[in-house]
C-alpha cells in the first residue's frame, strides 16, 4: 500500500513539471485532490483494512494529500509572478512627454475667480499670504476683537478639534498672523497692503445657498492716513475688474467686530437682476463684503499701534462671487466634484 503513495507522488511530481499555465495546473489539482480524484481513491480504500493498517496507510494519504496542495501552490503562485514579469516586460512603455489625446481639465470657478483678483490686487501692489486651515480660539476669534461669550463663537457654527483648536470660520483668522508678520509700515515705506484668500467651514445646514465648506478672500491695508475713501477706491476697482461691467452696489451700515466703523456692501444680484430669487433670498441684493476700519484692538493686538497707523479691511465671499459671475444658482454644484456641471464654467 505505501508503495502505491510514493508512486502517486512520483507520478504527481512528473505532472507537475509539465504544467506550463494555471489552466492546466487547475485540471491537475482537480485530478489529484478533486472529490473523484487520485487521493479520495486512496481514502476509500481506507475502508477495507484493519485498524492498525487504516492508521498507518491514512495518515501517509494525509502527508500526501498536504505535500500535493502545498505544491500546487507554490506552483501557483510562480506562475502568478511569471505572468506579472512578462506584463511588465511586455508592457506599452509611456512617454510622458508626449501630448495628451485625452481633453484637458479646467480650473475650478472658485480657482479661477481667486486668481482673477490676486492678479487684480496684485497688479495694485497687495502681496499675496496664505493662512492655516487649522486655527487657534486666540486667532480666529480674540485677535479679532470676538472675545469669548460673543454670539458669533456659538459652538453651533464653529468646527472645533479635540485638541481645542478650531477650522477658521473665516479668513480674518489670519489677520494677527499678518501684522505681526510684516508690521506696520517704516517711514517713507508704502503702506501694508495684504491679500488672504482661504477656505473656511462653518457648521451649516446645506442647501442652495449656504455650504459648510466655503472661500473667502479678505484684503487689508494699513499704513498712515489710510481712510474710508481708500476702501471705497478699491472695492470699486475690484468689482468693475471682476464683472467687467458696471455694478450696482449699495453700502449699508454693518456691525462686524473687527472693524469701527464698519459696512455691508450689496451687489445688485446678477442671477435675477434684482427681481428677487432663491440665490438672493428674494431681496434682489446679495451681501458680498464686509468691510470697515480696522477696529483699534486689533491693531493693538498685532503689535501695531492704533495712534499713529489706520487701516482697512475686507472680506470677500469667493464662493459667492464665482456663483455671481457665472450664474450658478445652486452652492452645492461647487463642492460636488460632478466634473461634468464644473467644466462647464471657463473663464
Ligand atoms: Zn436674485
Amino acid at each position: 500500500m505505501l508503495e502505491s503513495v510514493e508512486k502517486l507522488k512520483a507520478a504527481f511530481e512528473e505532472a507537475l513539471a509539465k504544467v506550463s499555465d494555471s489552466e492546466e495546473l487547475e485540471k491537475l489539482r482537480i485530478a489529484y485532490l478533486g472529490k473523484k480524484g487520485a487521493v479520495a481513491d486512496f481514502m476509500k480504500e481506507l475502508k477495507n483494512m484493519d485498524n492498525e493498517s487504516k492508521k498507518e496507510f491514512g495518515k501517509e494519504v494525509n502527508i500526501l494529500k498536504d505535500a500535493i496542495d502545498a505544491s500546487i501552490r507554490s506552483f501557483g503562485e510562480k506562475l502568478d509572478q511569471a505572468r506579472l514579469d512578462a506584463q511588465i516586460r511586455n508592457a506599452k512603455k509611456f512617454d510622458f512627454t508626449i501630448p495628451s489625446d485625452q481633453p484637458e481639465g479646467s480650473l475650478h470657478p472658485i480657482t479661477i475667480v481667486q486668481r482673477r483678483i490676486e492678479d487684480i490686487f496684485k497688479s495694485m501692489g497687495f502681496i499675496i499670504e496664505d493662512g492655516l486651515e487649522i486655527q487657534t480660539e486666540y486667532n480666529n476669534f480674540e485677535a479679532v476683537n470676538i472675545p469669548k461669550n460673543h454670539p458669533a463663537r456659538d459652538m453651533q457654527d464653529t468646527y472645533y478639534l479635540s485638541n481645542g483648536q478650531l477650522l477658521k470660520t473665516h479668513t480674518s483668522a489670519a489677520q494677527n498672523y499678518i501684522m505681526r508678520k510684516y508690521g506696520a509700515p517704516k517711514k517713507g515705506e508704502p503702506p501694508l497692503k495684504v491679500l488672504f484668500p482661504g477656505r473656511c467651514f462653518r457648521n451649516e445646514n446645506i442647501d442652495a445657498c449656504h455650504e459648510n465648506t466655503f472661500w473667502q478672500m479678505e484684503g487689508m491695508m494699513i499704513g498712515e492716513d489710510i481712510s474710508i475713501s481708500n476702501l471705497i477706491y478699491f472695492m470699486k476697482v475690484l468689482l468693475s475688474e471682476v464683472f467687467e461691467r458696471d455694478i450696482k452696489v449699495r453700502l449699508r451700515p454693518g456691525f462686524f467686530p473687527f472693524v469701527e466703523p464698519g459696512f455691508e456692501l450689496d451687489i445688485n444680484c446678477l442671477i435675477c437682476g434684482g427681481e428677487g430669487c432663491p440665490t438672493c433670498k428674494n431681496s434682489g441684493w446679495l451681501e458680498l463684503l464686509p468691510c470697515g476700519m480696522i477696529h483699534p484692538n486689533v491693531l493693538r493686538m498685532g503689535g501695531i499701534d492704533p495712534d499713529k497707523y489706520t487701516g482697512f479691511a475686507f472680506g470677500l465671499g469667493l464662493t459667492r462671487l464665482a456663483m455671481m459671475k457665472f450664474g450658478i444658482t445652486d452652492i452645492r454644484v461647487l463642492n460636488s466634484g460632478n466634473l461634468k456641471a464644473l467644466k462647464q464654467f471657463v473663464d
